[in-house]
């Protein structure tokens, strides 16, 4: 099996199919360790599979990891505080997709990096057209992400307004609180929350990540001014890395296969991400990828019957949370007035706001 792109959703699927005895190749277009753009909010839901997926001396990365305790929502002058049960992790991405692709290798999968994958021929068998050569496998899995030349382009939004954008840097700050910190504004908003990089421990390092409309800002010291609090927050702020950023972001309706080759993480769809679950969908998504085509690759079923299971499974246990996070989407797009009572129930009411962080999982 092929397993084209090297973060959560691929290796997910990649260490899966190693495990299920399967022989895997992943391909990475890029090198790791690397930054990539994230809030590096990692869901409490994530946690148990991502410790079954990192190999042995990988795990230690959850025990170093900042533990995140509460939520805090910054909106219209408001702040809603709502716990975070289990407890959450925040964990850089130079960390978590470097300890996985190592766990990948570590699980015997063969792994290729600066190889990009250029197109993907036939039904299965497949051809997978790379920048070093031609490979061929029985069947393909599509982890490149939200953009990669692999899925068909992106609807031109048309015009600037409609663009969204993300943009990341981590900055020192003097002892920052365990909460994951969301600050929303007219065209978006942006999440603060503490992080350790594995090679320093200092304690004063956090991550600040916007997602937001082109025409509103298009870089983080210009994100700033658009909240009060968080201009006064981010002036003690001193920066530990250039910022990075990413464009557009489309959210669509997932499809987790297409012509013959399922699609797991983001390539299958893209959720929003204040709902700091992407991390948790790519790694299930890529394990359930792995689960149904193992049959297929142990010649017990046919491999369309392998990706109708998964369609199946995808629709069933992934897709409520896109539905969830495009509702409590329209509920922040609402008109500020509108939003008022609901503010006011909100911070009357921790069940009603501990509910819907709940519902959007
Ligand atoms: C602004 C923003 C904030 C976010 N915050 C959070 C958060 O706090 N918590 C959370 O859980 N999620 C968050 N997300 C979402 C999360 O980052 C993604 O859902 C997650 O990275 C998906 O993993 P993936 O493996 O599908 O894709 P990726 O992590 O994008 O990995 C895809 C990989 O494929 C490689 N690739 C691409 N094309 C090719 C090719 N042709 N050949 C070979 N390799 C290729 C890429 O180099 C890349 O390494 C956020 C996203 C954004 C944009």
């Amino acid at each position: 099996m092929i397993v084209i792109g090297g973060g959560p959703g691929g290796t997910a699927a990649a260490i899966t199919s190693a495990q299920n005895g399967a022989r895997t190749l992943l391909l990475e277009r890029g090198r790791f360790p690397r930054h990539k753009v994230c809030g590096e909010f990692v869901s409490p839901e994530a946690l148990g599979l991502l410790f079954q997926l990192l190999s042995g001396r990988e795990r230690a990365l959850l025990e170093e990891a900042v533990r995140i305790s509460q939520a805090r929502i910054f909106l219209d002058q408001r702040v809603v505080e709502t716990p975070i049960e289990v407890g959450a992790r925040s964990i850089a991405r130079l960390d978590l997709d470097a300890a996985l692709w190592q766990s990948a290798q570590q699980a015997g999968v063969e792994t290729q990096q600066q190889a990009s994958a250029h197109s993907v021929l036939g039904a299965g068998p497949f051809l997978v057209r790379t920048s070093l050569g031609d490979f061929e496998a029985r069947a393909v899995v599509n982890a490149s992400g939200r953009w990669s030349s692999l899925k068909p382009a992106a609807p031109n939004p048309g015009h600037q307004r409609g663009k969204w954008i993300g943009v990341k840097a981590h900055f020192s700050e003097s002892s920052p609180s365990d909460s994951v910190d969301l600050y929303f504004f007219d065209g978006g908003y942006c999440g603060v929350q503490p992080v350790a990089l594995r090679t320093e421990g200092d304690g004063r390092r956090i991550n600040v990540c916007a997602m937001v409309r082109a025409d509103v800002a298009s870089r983080l010291h210009e994100v700033f001014e658009l909240h009060p609090a968080l201009g006064r927050r981010a002036r003690r702020w001193r920066p530990c890395m250039e910022p990075i950023s990413v464009a557009p972001l489309v959210f669509a309706r997932p499809e987790p296969a297409r012509a013959e080759v399922l699609a797991v993480g983001d390539a299958a769809g893209f959720l929003d991400p204040f709902v700091g679950d992407g991390i948790s969908l790519a790694l299930r998504s890529g394990t359930l990828a792995a689960c149904c085509l193992a049959p297929f690759l142990e010649e017990k079923i046919r491999l369309s019957e392998a990706i109708h299971h998964y369609r199946r499974q995808y629709q069933r246990q992934l897709a409520p949370v896109f539905r969830s996070s495009a509702k409590l989407r329209r509920m922040l797009e609402i008109p500020r007035v509108a939003r008022r009572p609901l503010l006011f129930f909100l911070e009357n009411s921790p069940a009603l706001a501990r509910y819907l962080v709940r519902s959007t999982r």
